[in-house]
């Protein structure tokens, strides 16, 4: 039995993905089950009871098992006892991590959007046949890790395979169901600030330093005016709290396209550096932002060097 699973603090592509591959894999043979390492966020909860999925059952412990690993390869984002379980896949579209392993797997790694693009490309190698239902969340998982095809992370395979899935789940308007979905993610009143800090929350090693980047993405971030200054109080605390050199949050309003960044760090100089800009009181707006993969690790990671 494989288990399928995201990275720790899943998002929708971790999650959706767990989902559409583990029913990719029983298809061709090979008995799987979706997990997640975390809770569902409103998003995610969103996507699966509009196309009529339960979350993937919880687990953190895989000891024996063997796992098929989606949107991520970084130990720092995978179970703690990912060295006693056998990793037989990777399907991912980030930077290569830091994972190893000690037998031959099967990797689709690739630059595009979403990792759901990639496991779309898997059925067609495959010739599996893609559910309604299960478009659906693919879909829906696209247009979230592009931001509706604004990020510059989304590629023309992205665009396309959304068009594809449309078809299939038979969703006419997918850019006004994007946008229903980026309001559900833009309800961020009375949620507490640890909680939306955490929400989209990813460790880093950093040339040996730990990082933590956060990120929210509304469609107007004057929402965060009134919890800025805590939220700038409780990065610094979580960055103490867990050993942390820099602690980064980006606020990204994904209409005016661009993002305000948080940082708590022991040395603030190495982001300003980074991005050669100044802080005002612990923050700065940085036009065009919308990708932490893209815009933000790439120029963070080398200023640790
Ligand atoms: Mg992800
Ligand atoms: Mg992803
Ligand atoms: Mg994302």
């Amino acid at each position: 039995m494989i288990y399928t699973c995201g990275h720790t603090t899943p998002d929708s592509d971790s999650i959706c993905s767990a989902i559409s591959l583990a029913y990719l894999l029983n298809k061709i043979g090979r008995e799987a089950t979706p997990a997640r390492q975390g809770d569902v966020n409103p998003e995610t909860q969103f996507i699966l009871d509009r196309f009529g999925f339960e979350a993937p059952e919880l687990k953190t412990e895989f000891a024996g098992e063997e796992i098929y690993i989606t949107d991520y390869s970084d130990k720092g984002q995978a179970p703690a006892d990912i060295e006693e379980a056998t990793i037989v896949g990777i399907v991912d579209h980030h930077k290569l991590g830091d994972l190893t392993t000690s037998t031959p797997l099967e990797c689709w790694i690739r630059p595009v959007g979403c990792t759901n693009t990639i496991v779309k490309e898997m059925y067609d190698y495959h010739g599996v046949e893609i559910p309604a239902n299960i478009a659906g969340i693919m879909l829906c998982a696209i247009l979230s890790d592009t931001v509706i095809f604004k990020s510059p992370t989304c590629t023309k395979i992205d665009t396309k395979i959304v068009r594809e899935l449309a078809k299939i789940a038979g969703i006419e308007d997918f850019k006004a169901l994007g946008m229903e979905m980026f309001k559900v993610k833009s309800a961020v009143e009375g949620v507490p600030v640890r909680e939306l800090i955490l929400r989209d929350y990813k460790p880093f090693d950093m040339h040996g330093s730990a990082v933590g980047i956060g990120q929210l993405e509304v469609i107007d971030v004057s929402i965060f005016d009134n919890i800025k200054e805590e939220l700038k109080v409780d990065l610094e605390a979580l960055r103490v709290e867990n050993g942390l050199h820099t602690a980064c949050l980006l606020l990204t309003d994904i209409m005016k396209e661009g993002s305000e960044v948080l940082v708590a760090s022991e040395d603030t100089s190495i982001f300003e550096k980074a991005f050669d800009t100044k802080l005002e009181e612990g923050s700065v707006w940085l036009n065009k932002c919308l990708s932490r993969k893209k815009q933000v690790i790439p120029f963070l990671e080398p200023a640790f060097a």
